[in-house]
């Protein structure tokens, strides 16, 4: 079974979304159940609400799952896995207070060396710590050995037993932390592969540890994605718009390619516009480049614009929410447009009462009364000519006017084609 465990804390980043993904492309390849796990362990970061929008953001990328399980369900399991490892003295009752461990904090730094917790509580029994009757934490013992794994993506990585330390996983509340929680519901729901940002790397040799102190046997894979940094080099952050998966759908960009995109980034692929499904034949892990992927804005507008086109009239109608007619029009204007949001801006001007005539008002306006009465000839030419001839207008003082009436802009689509496709909208449009 694979997983994306988003934690409700936030909006959905494009890192996230990238994880998802890659998630659910290898479920299906591997034909494995894909789950989400809400992490909603710490009840002070949850957001009311952000659980509900990720899951219609993993709906609106088609990205299918089997099942929806909130970590704080399982609760009474974390504590008695807590508990299991208190008994066997593999993990301890801390009564140090947020004072106490300032001061060891301090002390560190003064000592200019890496913090880690004294093992000050470590010798104090179970039995001890209930007799006490204060609230406790409840930390893990650190490993007696390195903690060694291979990563699909970063090969093989060790860590120290004081790189993992004497952690807490269970709150002063009784609730489990991330590292504890995540483990223990890996476990639970037979994980095979995890795959997760590189920010989590530090917490795998934890997760590790807890499992290996459980005697959980079966070896979970691991792959961690390298982070994606923004356009000046800078890892990519809520300050950079792109980076919120709403901002991007908000813009127009496409749920298939943005997909296409995060696909693409930082990987060796036998193409560069493709599907959800066709990446599933071919996608690998092993492809994904170690070094961190940069965003490129041009490539994403390149990939968007490219499957748009992709799109027949009517779809293309129906998404920017137009007459299924003016489809055909929308085609036209993909030439200078590369998200629906622009694309709905190169057509309301189409249709806008107030059009800007430039230094053409007067021509502009008898155009509009000619063609007010005409009756529109199929094609172009013979439109052009009747105009022409009743106007008495030519060359630029007749097609700079013609195309601002039509269209609102200076320049654009050629226009014998705009006739064509904008012909049984023109008296709207006028
Ligand atoms: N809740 C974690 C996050 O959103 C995911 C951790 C994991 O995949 O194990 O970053």
């Amino acid at each position: 079974m694979l997983r994306f465990a988003p934690s409700p804390t936030g909006d959905m980043h494009i890192g996230n979304l990238r994880v998802a993904i890659f998630n659910f492309i290898v479920a299906k390849q591997r034909k494995e159940r894909f789950i989400i796990r809400i992490e909603d362990t710490d009840k002070e970061r949850n957001i009311e609400g952000k659980d509900r929008e990720i899951l219609a953001i993993l709906d609106t990328f088609e990205l299918k799952y089997d099942d929806v399980v909130y970590q704080s369900a399982n609760f009474s399991f974390h504590r008695n896995f807590a508990y299991k490892l208190l008994e066997e003295k593999k993990a301890f009752a801390c009564f140090c207070t947020p004072e106490d461990l300032e001061k060891e904090r301090k002390e560190a730094v003064e000592q200019k060396r890496a913090y880690r917790y004294s093992g000050r509580c470590e010798s104090i029994t179970l039995e001890e710590a209930q007799k006490r009757d204060e609230p406790f934490v409840v930390r893990v013992k650190k490993p007696e050995r390195a903690i060694a794994f291979q990563d699909i993506i970063k090969g093989n990585l060790r860590f120290e037993p004081n790189e993992v330390d004497s952690f807490i996983i269970l709150r002063i509340d009784g609730t489990p932390t991330y590292n504890f929680a995540c483990a223990i519901d890996d476990m639970l729901y037979d994980i095979s592969l995890i795959i997760r940002g590189e920010d989590h790397l530090s917490n795998t040799p934890k997760q590790i540890h807890i499992r290996n102190l459980l005697g959980y046997d079966k070896e979970i894979e691991y792959a961690h994605l390298p982070i994606i940094l923004n356009e000046m080099g800078k890892k990519m952050s809520k300050r950079d718009e792109a980076s919120s998966v709403k901002w991007l759908l908000d813009e127009g960009f496409l749920p298939e390619a943005i997909t296409n995109y995060l696909i693409l980034l930082g990987n060796k692929t036998p193409k560069e516009i493709f599907t959800l499904d066709e990446a599933i034949t071919w996608f690998d892990l092993k492809n994904i480049s170690k070094a961190p992927a940069r965003f490129d804005m041009e490539k994403l507008r390149f990939i968007n614009r490219t499957h748009l086109m992709q799109k027949d009239p009517q779809e293309l109608a129906k998404l920017l929410q137009i007459h299924p007619s003016l489809g055909e029009l929308a085609k036209l204007y993909l030439e200078e447009a590369s998200t629906l949001k622009e694309l709905k801006e190169k057509l309301d001007k189409i249709f806008s009462k107030q059009k800007d005539f430039k230094e053409f008002a007067q021509e502009a306006a008898i155009l509009k009364n000619i063609i007010e009465k005409m009756q529109l000839p199929e094609d172009f030419d013979t439109f052009k000519q009747e105009l022409m001839q009743q106007s008495g207008l030519k060359g630029k003082r007749f097609f700079k006017p013609l195309r601002l009436l039509l269209t609102g802009a200076e320049h654009g689509p050629e226009i014998s084609l705009l006739y064509k496709y904008l012909k049984p909208h023109i008296k709207e449009v006028i």
